[in-house]
Parts: C-alpha cells; structure tokens; sequence
C-alpha cells in the first residue's frame, strides 16, 4: 500500500528539486479547489522558514519520534539535528530515497496505516503539512486512533496541524452556507501531477478543531489545541485519555 514509482508525482518533484536544485509545476488537482500547485521548494524549508505552528511542534516533540508523511524531511532534518531520534516515513519511494541521500538516518518507505514499523512504539508522532489529513474522511477516524493506541507509547502523543475549512463556504457576512449531503465540509479527494507522472486519486481531510476532538474523545483520545495559525489553521497534541 505503498506508490509504485510511475505514480509518485510528488517524490519525482521532491527528487529533481534535490538532485538538480529546480523542478517543473507540480499540479495540484482537486475536487474542492481550482488547479494549484506546490512550490517544490517549500518541502525543502529550513527551520527559520516553518511557520510558527510547525516550529512549536518540533518543539514539543520527544522521546523516539516518528514523522508521518515526511515528505523531502524537512522536520525529521531539523530533529535529527537536535539529537533527537527520529524514524521518517512515506508512502513515496522517490521522497524516501532522497530523504536518505539528504541524511535522514531512519526513513522508511511505509504506509502509516499499513506496514509494520521498526522500534514502535513512539513517544512522539508528528504529522505536518495539514498532516491530519491522511486521515482521509472522516468516518476513518476509528481505524486511524486504532492504528495510533499500537504506535504510541505510554504517554505518547501526536503533534498535527489542521485547517477549518469553513471560510471557503461563508458569506460576505459570514454565514456558512454549505449545501453538500451528508458528507463533512473538509473532505477532499486530490491528484498530483508532475510532468507526465500522474498520481492516484487520493482522499484527504481537512479538520476543524472541534471534530478533530470529538473524534479523539470517541476513540480512547482526547485533543487539546496548542496554537492557532494565521489562517483558520492550528496544532493539536492528542494524547490518550487518561
Ligand atoms: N510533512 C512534509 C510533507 C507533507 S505532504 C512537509 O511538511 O513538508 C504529505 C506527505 O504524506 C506526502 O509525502 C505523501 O506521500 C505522504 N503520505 C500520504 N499518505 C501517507 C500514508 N498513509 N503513510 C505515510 N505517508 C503518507
């Protein structure tokens, strides 16, 4: 459950960018949003580049840390250089690689969801980059808190940042006017597209705080917000009831 390389558009981006210090478009399509794309260069940020809600976290992480979706591993780099120890992983062969050429000690080409990882359990997971959202959907939040409880250890928690989606469906006088069924608002489904390499379509989450919590409370976790961004975003640190 991992990409196979002809469709990891993202880690094609992330590789060329390592390798040649430049990349093509890498297109962002959506069911939510007009075409965009990702500036390949923000995967490679420093620490001075984060926004604040990524610098806090890394400040909050300890203990093992497993960085979930590291992508070209901007965090796992900034950890890693702390002392800390940290296990980078990715669903993406080529951000896998070129995470290692860039010196990640531990990063693993695995699903989150899926594979077994080596030296669980964690005392720390990180999840960046709207990181809540490989969650999916949100009626897979019970297998995502059931994959957590088996990689946190006791006393562990998970940092990840999210956006409210709200602001897409508000008036000039800010009445939400949403008019999908039954599905919750933050529910996107993406596809990547770097040069002729085409990614799978694939469903990501965009989580309020307050779902995001009644979520956790439901499934043996509870959320507490740490920061808010500067845009309808913020961190969590979720950690098990006690
Ligand atoms: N955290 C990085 C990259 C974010 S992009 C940063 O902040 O720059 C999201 C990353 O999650 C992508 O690299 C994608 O390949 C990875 N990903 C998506 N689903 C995953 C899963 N189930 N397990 C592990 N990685 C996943």
């Amino acid at each position: 459950m991992t990409l196979p390389i002809h469709q990891d558009p993202m880690g094609a981006a992330i590789r060329d960018f390592h390798l040649k210090g430049k990349a093509k478009r890498l297109r962002v399509l959506s069911s939510m949003f007009d075409e965009d794309e990702i500036p390949v260069s923000t995967l490679f940020r420093t620490e001075s580049e984060m926004n604040a809600l990524e610098r806090q976290a890394l400040n909050l992480c300890h203990g093992r840390v497993l960085d979930v979706g590291a992508g070209a591993g901007c965090h796992s780099r900034v950890l890693q250089q702390r002392g800390i120890d940290t296990t980078a992983i990715d669903i993406s062969p080529l951000s896998v690689q070129t995470m290692r050429e860039r010196g990640i000690l531990k990063a693993l080409h695995a699903n989150f969801f899926t594979d077994g990882i080596e030296g669980t359990p964690f005392d720390t997971v990180l999840m960046l980059m709207n990181g809540i959202g490989i969650v999916g959907r949100v009626n897979c939040f019970a297998d995502f808190f059931a994959r957590l409880d088996t990689l946190l250890a006791p006393g562990g928690q998970l940092l990840t940042d999210s956006s409210d989606l709200r602001y897409i469906f508000e008036d000039e006088d800010g009445t939400f006017c949403y008019d999908g069924e039954a599905e919750y608002y933050g529910e996107v489904d993406y596809r990547m597209v770097y040069g002729s390499t085409r990614g799978p379509r694939f469903h990501w989450l965009y989580a309020d705080f307050d779902t995001l919590a009644r979520e956790a409370l439901q499934y043996g976790f509870r959320a507490e917000k740490v920061l808010d961004g500067q845009h309808y975003d913020y961190l969590a640190r979720i950690m098990r009831q006690l």
